[in-house]
């Protein structure tokens, strides 16, 4: 049996960055990922321009208080035709194109116009004043975004201004799911003595399509050898990653790791040091398909998807940073107990309190099977291997979840 850490660490660097790309457009590239470095042909800003409302002048002009004649107006997405001589300035406004001659822009708060006279009350600081110089942002041809990076609002607003209306972005994962146990039916269905219904089927989804991955939804397959094996085949050959719940302990009807060998797959783990869940398999097929076999347990399925399949997803999923479980120290608002026998995540809450998180761990029974009080997790608590208890107040580091 493999420790967390040692399990974490043989799953992740199996994992790297899958290789197909697409081109999309701009509008639609939101929280896909690029997939190459981006660079532009222009200068940021494009051109010499004024950081205030106010009046283009030569420095030289200017050191002492002076009146200088107005030779140009210059608003917004006007090309100045003048150039400014000695004893000259253009009014010019915010945003807009220097004048040549001048070097220095004096704010409006600081001048007396009167017709086409301006008078420079107080000197500038120096040469260059509210002047926004070409490319003092960025010089055209230098990497403006590398490849890796989720993209989002800001690095939207970069590509629109770089005119980068087409994104290279790395395709969207094919994660199939499928559930494993003759006693499982349908929410649909009405329930018989004995059954249970499949939620698991349910959470893998919303977790899987949470991270932008294409799900394929494979649903029931009853304990019977043969219709597993030719399920898992399927869905081997049609997606990346394939993520199956039960079936993987060591009960009479628990064929997936037998199945996963037949299918000529590596297993790579067949069970880690964790509570909940400790009969995990992960394996990998010849076509490089990752396989993560989950236990059955509701709980189990939720700690080892967001503490094992989610950064293997991430990873494979083309991300340069931020795949990789960090977890941060937070306070226990209760006291936390675990047997210590193997490293215990509890389910529970962070919010923050006088600055520092803290947790509180979802109350009632904390059993693998009870998914009720589930609902409002946006953290998994640790507790390692002999620690079997922390008392209020103390800290205890979490992973925080979505
Ligand atoms: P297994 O590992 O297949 O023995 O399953 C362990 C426990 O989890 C059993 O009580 C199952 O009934 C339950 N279980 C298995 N699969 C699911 C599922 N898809 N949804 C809800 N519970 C499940
Ligand atoms: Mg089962």
């Amino acid at each position: 049996m493999l420790s967390v850490a040692e399990a974490e660490k043989l799953i992740l660097e199996s994992i790297q960055a899958i290789e197909g790309t697409e081109i999309i457009e701009l509008a639609k590239c939101r929280d896909r990922i690029l997939a190459a470095s981006i660079t532009s042909k222009l200068d940021f800003p494009h051109w010499n321009n004024s950081a205030m409302d106010g009046y283009a002048v030569r420095f030289e002009d200017v050191k002492q208080p002076a009146t200088l004649d107005l030779i140009e107006e210059i608003p917004a997405g006007y090309q100045p035709q003048k150039t400014i001589q000695p004893g000259q300035a253009a009014r010019i406004l915010t945003g807009s194109v220097m004048p040549a001659g001048a070097d220095t822009v004096i704010m409006q708060e600081e001048t007396k116009r009167e017709g086409d006279l301006v008078s420079i009350l107080m000197p500038p600081e120096k040469q260059g004043s509210f002047v926004r110089y070409r490319g003092s942002y960025y010089q055209a041809g230098n990497p403006l975004l590398s490849p890796g990076i989720v993209l989002k609002a800001p690095e939207i607003a970069i590509l629109a201004a770089a005119q980068c209306v087409e994104v290279p972005v790395f395709r969207r994962l094919r994660v199939a799911i499928l559930s494993t146990g003759s006693e499982l039916v349908t929410p649909d269905q009405p329930l018989q003595p004995g059954q249970i219904v499949d939620s698991n089927q349910y959470a893998l989804e919303a977790l899987v399509a949470e991270m932008g991955a294409e799900v394929i939804s494979l649903g029931i397959i009853r304990d019977d050898p043969t219709e597993l094996k030719s399920a898992i085949a399927t869905a081997v050959q049609s997606a990346d990653v394939v993520i199956s719940s039960g079936g993987v302990s060591v009960g009479d009807y628990d064929y997936v790791d037998r199945i996963l060998e037949e299918l000529n797959a590596e297993i790579k783990i067949r069970s880690i040091a964790i509570k909940p869940g400790k009969p995990l398999t992960f394996a990998t097929f010849p076509n490089s398909t990752l396989y993560f076999g989950l236990p059955g347990n509701p709980a189990s399925v939720l700690v080892t998807f967001w503490r094992f399949a989610q950064p293997a997803i991430r990873k494979l999923s083309g991300l340069a940073h931020g795949w990789k479980p960090e977890f941060l120290d937070a306070i226990a608002t209760q006291e936390l107990k675990s047997d210590g026998k193997r490293e215990f995540y509890l389910w529970g809450s962070v919010s923050i309190a006088d600055g520092k998180f803290q947790f509180t761990p979802a109350g009632g029974t904390r059993l693998s099977g009870n998914l009720i009080n589930l609902a409002g997790t946006n953290a998994l608590g640790r507790m390692s291997i002999g620690q079997t208890h922390i008392p209020a107040g103390e800290s205890i580091p979490i992973l925080k979840i979505g």
